[in-house]
Order: structure tokens, then sequence, then C-alpha cells
């Protein structure tokens, strides 16, 4: 039967202290006492209203996919494209991993992670335990970082605006499907299994406590250095290939990253350069180098700065996915630059490496667990008189 009258644990999961799950009113959260992560927020939103908000994205998504989200047109000739048709173009183009990568990120993980999302609210709603709750919360936690609805929606703001030049553009129904659709799927990346859990438990519904995660290994610091290393190798073809070419009556000129950006300045849209050299440019190289920071000063069982280097470690988790932006530009670009002498867009090898880099740094920082930097610094999960003191 429910254990609703014990009380329920909550482990940080940045740093490893246990916590008795505290009572939260409407506008409070909860936060670390050690590393000032934040543990909980009260849940405004009730099973229902999450279904409805589930439900509406569902929608949203369908038509971003079914219709173009510009069409692009060169002397009275008109060129639409979809997401989808954008993926057959990369694979037809001879990149199959470039449209792999891209098709898993923008369409087939955000669909699963709804389809999860829908199976355990449809249940919720109406009172009920979903089957399966076990496993398909630990996947909603898994998926959630690999859904990149929200950096395509800014990949096709920045095609847009890279072919006003070129030629006249008419943005599409799928255009604003998209914008939608990723601002409820960043509204849904709030849901994490620990929250629905909680959500359950609230509900009365007979659910496990979440497990104490188990003390992070320090084998996993092999395995960080190792994809670390993967990604800074191929972080140079990602940036001395180039990403795309573009023909012209002829004419052929190719496009690496930076010669990307510093023809958008030309153009005039400095902002949009910025966008484009923050995401692919700065991001990565500041990933790769604070991860290395982290790391090596975990495996140093470092103590200082501790709670700096937590949030270190959130923002690198965070920004993650933001450098396959340039990816998604180039492939929408391959989509809508069919009009053969006249104007032909393609993808260049650049692109596939950088989609490599931007996957395994994502994995290097999955992998590396934050709390082993407290643990080999001699912390352990229940708090001590240290932890109180260094906080004020
Ligand atoms: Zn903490």
């Amino acid at each position: 039967m429910s254990d609703n009258a014990t009380p329920q644990r909550l482990s940080c999961h940045h740093c490893g202290v246990a916590y008795r799950r505290p009572e939260l009113s409407p506008g409070e959260w909860a936060t670390c006492i050690r590393c000032g992560s934040t543990l909980e927020t009260y849940a405004s939103f009730s099973a229902a209203a999450w279904l409805a908000v589930l439900i509406a994205t569902v929608i949203t998504f369908t038509l971003a996919n079914a219709f173009p989200v510009a069409t692009l047109f060169v002397q009275g000739a008109g060129q639409a494209a979809s997401f989808i048709d954008a993926v057959v173009v990369t694979w037809q183009e001879g990149y199959p991993e470039v449209a792999v990568i891209t098709f898993a990120a923008g369409f087939f993980l955000p669909a699963c992670q709804l389809g999860l999302l829908i199976w355990i609210f449809g249940a919720m709603a109406f009172g009920r335990l979903p089957l399966f709750f076990e496993s398909i919360v630990h996947w909603i936690d898994r998926l959630k970082p690999w859904c990149m609805i929200p950096v395509f929606l800014m990949g096709v703001l920045v095609a847009v605006v890279k072919l006003a030049g070129l030629a006249s553009l008419k943005p599409g129904i799928g255009l604003f499907a998209t914008a939608i659709t990723a601002i409820l799927i960043t509204a849904l990346s709030r849901l994490s299994s620990e929250k629905i859990r909680f959500m359950a438990h609230d509900l009365g519904l007979d659910v496990k406590q979440a497990e104490v995660p188990k003390p992070p290994s320090p084998t996993l610091i092999t395995r960080t250095w190792a994809l670390m290393l993967g990604a800074a190798i191929l972080y140079i073809p990602a940036n001395m290939l180039p990403i795309m070419s573009v023909s012209t009556m002829g004419s052929v000129s190719s496009h690496t990253i930076l010669g990307g950006v510093i023809e958008l300045w030309h153009m005039g849209s400095w902002d949009i350069a910025l966008v484009v050299f923050i995401a692919s440019v700065v991001v990565p190289l500041f990933k790769l180098i604070a991860l290395g920071v982290l790391v090596f000063l975990t495996q140093q069982r470092a103590g200082i700065k501790l709670r700096e280097r937590t949030h270190m470690y959130v923002i690198v988790e965070f920004i993650g996915q933001w450098s396959m932006l340039d990816v998604f530009v180039v492939i929408l670009l391959s989509a809508l630059g069919h009009f053969g002498s006249l104007l032909s867009i393609q993808p260049g090898g650049g692109a596939a490496a950088f989609g490599g880099v931007v996957i395994l740094t994502m994995l290097a920082a999955m992998g590396f667990d934050p709390r082993l930097a407290w643990r080999l610094a001699g912390h352990r999960k229940h708090l001590s008189r240290g932890d109180l003191e260094s906080t004020h």
C-alpha cells in the first residue's frame, strides 16, 4: 500500500546531500544548503493542466512538421521546405550522419518524449498510476537534453536572415507552429522524473521512493576525458572544413563556420552573426575548457570553490544543445536552396564534424557527475558543520 505517512526523501543532484522532502506553499521553492541548487519548486500545475499543455504541444508539433517553415522564391520559381524535407535532402546529398542526428534531435526524440509524458499524465490526470511508471520516468530524464526544438527554431530564424539577401523568402505555417512548440517544449522541460514522482505521491498514488542515487564512481573521469579528447580532435575539421557550399550561376563558394559569421556581419545582420558566433564557436570552446577545469580539479580532490564549480557545471549542461544551431541552419538552407544552376546550396563535411563535436561534448558533460567533485573533496551525503559555515 501507499506509504504516504512516511516522510519522503530528496537528494541534491549536484552535491549529493540527503534531505527530508520539505513542505512547500504556493510560490515557494527549496534550495540546497550546501551547493545552492534548487531542490524542488512548488507544483502549481495539476496533472490535468499538464495533460492539456501536452495535447496543445502535440497539435502544434504536428503542424510544425506537416507544413513548410518557409518558401524561397528565385526568379518566379518557389521552393518550400519543411523540417522533414530538410532531413531528406541532407540524406540525399550524401550526409546520412547529419540527417540522422538532426532527425533524432528535431523530430524523433521530441516525439518519443511527448509520447512518454502523455502516457504518464494521461493516467495521472484521472488519478491512476500509469503502467511501467518507473522505467518511463527514467527515460523522460534521459531524453530531455536531446530534444532540440528551441534550437531548431533559432536555426530557422538564422536561415531566414541568411537567405533574405539572396532571394525573397516567405515564412510558412510551419515556422509559427515551430515557435509555439518551442515555447511549450521549454515549459515541459520542467518535468523531471523526481517532480513527476512527487506529483504522483501527492495525488495519493502508490509510487516507490526515488532510489538514493549511487555514489558516483571515479572511473567516470576517464570516460569524460576520452569523450572530451574526441570532441577536441573533431573541433579542428569542424572549423577547417566548409559546412556548406553555395553555387550561383556557375560560381561556387564554400563557407566555414567562421566564414559564415563574417558574411552575416557584412550583410549587416550583426545580431544574428553574434548569435551564430556564440553558439558555434564560443559555446563548444567554453564547454571543453570549463569541463576540463572541472574534471581536473575533481581529480585533484580540490576543495576550492565547490559551489562555483557546481554552478559552472549547470551552465555547461544547459548550453550543451545550443551549439547544434549551425547544423540546423545548414540542413534548412540545403533544402530551400534547390534551384539547379540558378542557386544551389549543399552541406559540407564541416557540418558532420560539428554535429560530432556537439554530441561528444554533451555526452562528456552528462557523464561527469558534479557530486563526484564534492565526494572526492571529502563531503558526504549528510551536512557537516563546515557546510553550514561556508554558505554565509
Ligand atoms: Zn546540493
